[in-house]
């Protein structure tokens, strides 16, 4: 069974000509309330994220500092990152609904899960909000699991078009996560190089797949060369997806230039590693995609993939137009410098 939560209250968090915007969500809710079989899937009530979860991976000042900062009004966090007074209290609410699914999963009550969240997660450092991220949800989610839950190694995959670098710096001295980030080289936020390996005890537990622009669903074939064995090594006892739909070739923020079927065989390939390692245990979280549409028909077709793996994806945008990229020299590097 696959569980979702939705995050009634979200559009209370929203800037006028902001790219990360309620309409996104709204957008994925029609796409699943006009499918009768997403639509009847079973949807967790959760309660606001405890503050004791998200002292796990963000500095208490930090908390209190975003807090006041919507009670007094809210405005600018940084050049991106806006927040409404209602901000705190939805983020709060978005991360509980993502550590209610981690809950049903590793309990048993559910195999996978996908939390739809606002705003996203992966850029949020532990003392600093950035990239329209408040709270690190998946780096929430990943410690929540290990503390509540007795996941002694949880591996943390992040599919969006920009590097998780909040979620790498959460780990990066932590040889209990692996985190494995795919992301277009040099674009927001300039990080994630190959040579970003982790440090001390998590040397060689973050794992960096700089993309080169135009890679297309190339991407598939790469996680497939060498996610199975990368997870192999490492054992997870949970499996963390951040989900973005901005890989996709219509994003109007990147140029991986993927599509749906793409997205969704990405995704295939990890629930395939998440059944051989991880008895199945998948929590997907949803990170970016700036076009409403095209997040919603992936956020959909992700869901049919995550409730039956033989599903056939129905992309609405057709394939990708420019042929892809040869990624083998990326692979072969990445062989290399992680030993496998
Ligand atoms: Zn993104």
């Amino acid at each position: 069974m696959t569980a979702t939560t939705f995050l009634d209250e979200h559009a209370r968090h929203a800037q006028p000509g902001h790219p990360e915007r309620p309409a996104r969500l709204e957008a994925v809710r029609d796409a699943i309330e006009a499918d009768p079989a997403l639509a009847a899937l079973p949807r967790l009530d959760a309660a606001p994220a405890p503050r004791k979860a998200l002292e796990r991976i963000h500095f208490p000042e930090y908390l209190d500092l975003v807090e006041a900062f919507c009670e007094s009004g809210g405005g600018d966090l940084d050049i991106d990152t806006y927040a409404t007074p209602d901000s705190f209290e939805v983020v709060r609410q978005s991360v509980g609904n993502l550590l209610a699914l981690v809950d049903a999963v590793m309990a048993g009550g559910a195999d996978n899960a996908f939390a739809l969240a606002r705003p996203p997660g992966h850029h949020a450092r532990p003392a600093q909000a950035m990239g329209f991220c408040l709270l690190a949800n998946a780096a929430i989610a990943a410690r929540h699991a290990q503390m509540e839950h007795g996941a002694d190694r949880v591996l943390v995959i992040d599919l969006d078009v920009h590097h998780g670098n909040g979620t790498q710096e959460c780990f990066y001295d932590d040889p209990s996560v692996l985190f494995v980030s795919s992301h277009q080289a040099e674009i927001y936020p300039g990080t994630g190089r190959l040579e970003e390996t982790g440090a001390e005890a998590g040397e060689g537990a973050t794992v960096n797949l700089p993309l080169p622009a135009g890679a297309g669903d190339e991407v598939a074939g790469l996680y497939r060369d060498l996610l199975p064995p990368l997870a192999a090594r490492f054992r997870p006892n949970l499996v963390v997806l951040s989900f973005g739909a901005d890989p996709h070739r219509l994003d109007p923020l990147a140029g991986l230039n993927m599509s749906v079927a793409g997205l969704v065989d990405t995704v295939g390939v990890i629930q395939e590693v998440a059944d051989a390692e991880a008895d199945g245990r998948l929590v997907v979280t949803l990170e970016g995609g700036y076009l409403p549409d095209v997040l919603a028909a992936s956020v959909t077709a992700v869901l049919r993939r995550l409730v039956d793996p033989t599903s056939v994806i129905d992309d609405p945008f057709g394939p990708t137009s420019r042929p892809p990229i040869d990624l083998s020299p990326l692979t072969a590097a990445v062989r290399q410098r992680h030993g496998l």
